[in-house]
């Protein structure tokens, strides 16, 4: 039993990723209105060893003891902001010591990166993804909801400095709602900020499932068509079927329960996101279902079901 390691999860920008949990519960210095974990219990910008590198080491180890599984990357994510976690240097390090033949990626909101130590730290990582979902002040303020010392200048300053110093890759990503941080001004921003930043990739996110705060699906095309004047752009569903591949059965459930365990998700996202077959997924839900081990969640008004890991 793993209390911070989950997966590995086949991600669209990453293949398969063993994630590492550096917080133990729901710590960020944001509160964004699409979390999918849910309300930020503690908004912070204060580093600690919430999780202590010890701790995530030694599961790491048993982790690499019990398990064969091939892995695309090593990523420090889940509920929270990984750079809070104080030992994040040390973590990084010991990790790139214990597996330097995979690569390390760190998904994070880019507010520390104003922080000179989070930068040095982050600069062992192989692979950094950094969001940044609107460069206007009042649709930063509205759609990630930042702990009030959180400036977005240093944020905008700070991804542009680690740029300059990491020789490693940066994936951006941006998650766009309408009607919140869809408006041109924030286009042409962004736009603008990617000719400084040069990332190796940009990714537009859109979501339509239980958490988010409102169905994107229909809003996509219409932003994906303004956005590739300029942007190489992806939607996490379309990047993820590239990351099809053949899974086994027990693949397919060990994938299953930890795709759903983090986000309440369709039999179609499913496929889409694990590359397997639609009646294998739906069929293997509803053995998980009769056997209590996974609930069924509907959005309001629809009758689309979405499947979320119990326990
Ligand atoms: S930055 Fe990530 S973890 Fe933090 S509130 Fe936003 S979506 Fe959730």
């Amino acid at each position: 039993m793993f209390n911070y390691i989950f997966g590995p999860v086949l991600s669209a920008r990453l293949g398969s990723s063993l994630g590492v949990d550096l917080l133990g519960g729901n710590i960020c210095s944001f509160d964004c209105l699409y979390c999918e974990s849910g309300k930020t219990q503690t908004k912070t910008v204060r580093r600690s060893p919430y999780v202590s590198g010890n701790k995530i080491l030694a599961e790491l180890k048993e982790w690499f003891n019990e398990s064969r599984q091939k892995l695309d990357h090593i990523t420090l994510g889940g509920p929270g902001e990984p750079c809070l976690n104080s030992d994040l240097g040390e973590i990084i390090g010991s990790i790139k010591e214990l597996r330097p033949d995979i690569p390390l990626a760190v998904l994070t909101n880019s507010s520390l990166l104003g922080n000179n130590r989070v930068c040095k730290e982050l600069l062992m990582a192989d692979v950094v993804l950094p969001s940044l979902d609107s460069l206007v002040e009042k649709e930063f303020v509205r759609i990630n909801r930042p702990h009030p010392q959180i400036r977005l200048e240093d944020i905008v300053q700070g991804l542009l400095n680690f740029k300059s110093r990491f020789a490693g890759k940066i994936f951006l990503e941006v998650l766009l709602i309408p009607g919140i941080n869809d408006s041109k001004r924030n286009f042409e921003l962004l736009r603008d900020f990617q000719c400084l930043l040069r990332p190796d990739r940009v990714d537009v996110t859109t979501m339509s499932r239980p958490g988010a705060h409102m169905d994107m699906t229909d809003a996509a095309g219409h932003i994906h068509d303004e956005w590739s004047l300029d942007f190489k752009t992806m939607t996490e569903e379309q990047s993820m079927v590239e990351h099809k591949s053949k899974l086994s059965g027990l693949q397919l459930r060990e994938s299953i329960e930890a795709s759903i365990r983090r986000r309440p998700q369709t039999p179609q996202q499913l496929a889409a996101a694990l590359g397997g077959n639609l009646k294998d997924i739906s069929r293997m839900l509803s053995q998980m279902e009769k056997a209590g081990e996974v609930a069924i969640t509907k959005e309001k008004g629809s009758r689309e079901k979405f499947y979320i890991k119990r326990g």
